[in-house]
């Protein structure tokens, strides 16, 4: 659905056609319904499919493990065999390794010594813990309390030989790479990754590496959004620094738009007079919408140019960051082709600064969270909130996450934070 933007928009109102600002959540779910995985296919070697999504579903040829075999260091013997009181004295006809197994059957009133991974003698179901067996070379006595079938491992309980071992759409993290190592599986058939385009813009701006003039500042978000574009999976082309020029913009745009799947850009979709981001992209494509009530991170536009996916982030560092977690990442990664995303991971903590707030935005605000021995968890505001103060992302652990509608937090109030840490 295409917003017209009024020509002199109030920095107060209109977000879509309805003209306010969209909540957080259905600004998300208006991305992902916009949102398709890219289109194409790529076979890598294992390691280099971390960190990539399954492009189809993958049976498993063999039973993992493929026989049943011990989990414990112990004895192996008929389960039927075991006494169901007093003790019983086995005789040791020899011992099963790992990768050596005991060949040759196993009858009543017989064990076998046998090691964790070792494949389960003939005519044995049972194992016994060495820790509760007496025994020398030639016998072991073993005493009632054991369950038949205890401490085996049963051929194809990981895997079963024909099933589906991971489906399509999953992204492959160490888990996943491993668990295809154990199917024998060395190459794997993964989506091909989304290639994002990501600019500044800003006459302000200057490289890394050079002098800075009065009035000038370097240029950090395209790196932030490097590292950002990277982490998430993606292909991330850099297009550079594009002046606040009404005709370089169109020119990058329409460039990004050809090689690109998805634009990330930062700057300029303010209502100042140099910010021309969202009505170039309403001259070269469309606008979905042009603001959200979050803090930091407003003035934020979403849209298409062409095939290509539109995200004009606002140019304050902090704000790039809130509004790529909250809204570009999720929507890269549907792109990528993952199936189910995890929800975000929030967790209650008590507040123990005060913080600023008025009603009427999701705020995510930096915080500093501990767990204390007691199991609760406790966080703490950075000492600058301002949208443009970068050092609040690199002390911070964690967003503190408050409601629309929320006023300011006392301390000792409860509130959710979002780590920014996941475990794998
Ligand atoms: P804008 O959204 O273009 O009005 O920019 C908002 C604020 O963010 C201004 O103070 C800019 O100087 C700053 N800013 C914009 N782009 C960048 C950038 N790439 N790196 C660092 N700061 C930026
Ligand atoms: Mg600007």
């Amino acid at each position: 659905m295409k917003a017209p933007i009024p020509a002199h928009v109030d920095p107060c109102d209109a977000a879509d056609a309805s003209g306010r600002p969209l909540p957080l959540l259905e600004a998300r779910a208006r991305i992902l319904s916009a949102v398709t995985p890219v289109e194409g296919a790529e076979i890598v070697a294992l390691r280099a499919a971390l960190g990539r999504v399954l492009y189809a579903d993958v049976h498993s040829s063999i039973d993992v493990p493929g026989h049943a075999n011990s989990a414990m260091d112990g004895f192996a013997v008929a389960g039927r065999d075991l006494p169901t009181h007093g003790e019983q004295t086995f005789r040791v006809l020899g011992t099963a390794w790992a990768g050596r197994p005991y060949e040759g059957p196993v009858g009543p009133g017989e064990c076998v010594r046998i090691m964790t991974g070792a494949p389960l003698p003939q005519g044995c179901d049972t194992v016994v813990m060495q820790e509760h067996v007496h025994a020398d070379d030639l016998q072991a006595t073993i005493s009632a309390g054991h369950r038949a079938g205890q401490h085996v491992r049963a051929a194809g309980e990981d895997v079963r030989s024909g099933a589906v071992a991971l489906r399509a759409g999953i992204l492959l993290d160490p888990a996943e790479l491993g668990l295809l190592a154990s199917l024998g599986i060395g190459e794997v058939e993964v989506r091909r990754r989304p290639r994002v385009a990501f600019l500044s813009t800003g006459d302000e701006l200057v490289g890394v590496g050079q002098r800075l003039a009065a009035g000038q500042i370097y240029d950090s978000n395209r790196y932030t959004l490097y590292g950002m574009l990277v982490r998430a999976g993606v292909e991330a082309l850099d297009m550079g620094v594009v002046r606040d020029c009404r005709d370089d913009i169109e020119r990058a745009f329409a460039t990004a738009a050809a090689c690109a799947d998805a634009i990330v850009t930062s700057g300029g979709v303010s209502v100042g007079a140099a910010d021309f981001v969202a009505t170039t992209l309403e001259r070269l494509g469309e606008v979905e919408f042009w603001k959200v009530a979050m803090k930091p991170g407003k003035p934020i536009t979403f849209g298409r140019i062409g095939r290509a996916l539109f995200f004009g982030l606002p140019g304050n560092p902090v704000s790039v960051m809130a509004t790529f977690y909250q809204l570009v990442q999720p929507a890269l990664r549907a792109m990528m082709g993952v199936r189910s995303q995890d929800p975000p991971l929030l967790l209650r903590a008590i507040c123990e600064s005060r913080l600023h707030k008025k009603p009427g935005r999701l705020e995510f605000q930096r915080g500093i969270f501990e767990r204390q021995p007691s199991g609760q968890y406790v966080v703490r505001s950075v000492d600058h909130q301002g949208a443009g103060v970068l050092r609040s992302m690199t002390e911070a652990n964690c967003f503190i996450v408050l409601p629309l509608d929320q006023d300011a937090v006392a301390p000792g109030a409860e509130v959710e934070i979002q780590p920014f840490a996941g475990l794998v």
